[in-house]
């Protein structure tokens, strides 16, 4: 265990994987319930011998974390997400500082959202981006709006399928697996250690995020995940957890998808307007879940715009 100093006043602690869960472990997204505090995070996990994962706070007043991974390798780090300021993805490059003196060559841009996205003027110049059309298509538009906001560079390598790139020896997978939490999802697969980083293709015991995404193809991305050959999801948000667990947990966030879509559409088809169903909707058991109470009617509003054929 060996301790860094972040980019803000706190203390990012570099944690071997077993420390961090165990299959008593309490399933949740919240902190405070799974026994941490706000002195443990920043944090990064390492998850095998060149992969890491790091999780820092998301904004807002409830408390979750927003989850990144990077590979170190002899020619250099790839990097999958930021944080979502500039002060935070300085921890997560400060991190990388504390493991490996190599550089930072390659950011996959799994989300375009603003909670990935927002502090990526802090990686190093000269980083090579990958990410997918639509994202990029978002990302840009936000540009041309905000004088202020983060630029992707022209360079930006677009993958709308899969590629497969080499870095030290090692072989990164970035693969489109359809559109879910948005139109441009990517996760990273590595082939060797059987590892997927999701990003919010997963959202680990928080409430499924609508705003801006594709409610039934992103069942089939998940679906896709599950039948691949992986020993740890990673998800974007929530906590990262042990491999045996990981697979557990992707699958009730597919069941708890399922279970989201399944109740907007019975309201739907019994005819209850919008209005009333976003306060009628009974979440079972995912009432409990990080978000919940923002995030329902948020998602009764999607699967409605789905199941109307206005979702395009
Ligand atoms: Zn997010």
């Amino acid at each position: 265990m060996s301790l860094v100093r972040a980019g803000r006043l706190a203390i990012c602690l570099v944690i071997p994987f077993l420390a961090t869960t165990s299959l008593a472990q309490v399933r949740t997204a919240d902190p405070a319930q799974r026994g941490l505090t706000n002195a443990d995070f920043p944090r990064a996990i390492k998850i095998a011998a060149n992969v890491y994962t790091y999780e820092d706070f998301h904004a807002g007043p409830e408390r979750f974390t927003t989850t990144n991974m990077f590979v170190v390798t002899d020619e250099g780090v790839l990097v999958a997400d930021g944080q979502g300021s500039p002060a935070e993805t300085k921890g997560l490059v400060a991190a990388i500082r504390e493991v490996t003196t190599n550089r930072i060559t390659t950011v996959v841009i799994c989300s375009d959202h603003g909670d990935h996205t927002g502090g990526n003027a802090s990686f190093p110049p000269g980083v090579h981006y990958i990410i997918h059309p639509a994202s990029k298509a978002i990302l840009d538009r936000q540009a041309a709006a905000r004088a202020d906001a983060w630029k992707l560079p022209a360079s930006a390598e677009l993958v709308a399928d899969r590629t497969a790139l080499k870095l030290g020896g090692e072989e990164l997978q970035i693969l489109f697996l359809g559109r879910a939490h948005t139109a441009g999802d990517l996760a990273v697969y590595l082939p060797r250690q059987k590892i997927l980083f999701l990003s919010e293709i997963f959202l680990n015991r928080v409430f499924p995020a609508m705003r801006s995404a594709y409610p039934s193809e992103w069942l089939g991305a998940l679906i896709k995940a599950e039948r691949m050959d992986v020993n740890i999801y990673i998800a974007g948000h929530g906590f990262t957890e042990q491999g045996p667990v990981s697979t557990e947990e992707l699958h009730t966030y597919r069941k708890a998808l399922e279970a989201v879509i399944t109740e907007a559409t019975r309201l739907y088809r019994a005819g209850v307007p919008v209005d009333q169903a976003v306060k009628q909707a009974n979440w079972g058991e995912y009432a409990s879940w990080t978000l919940a109470s923002s995030q329902g009617p948020i998602a009764i509003r999607k699967v409605y715009e789905e199941l109307s054929g206005q979702l395009k």
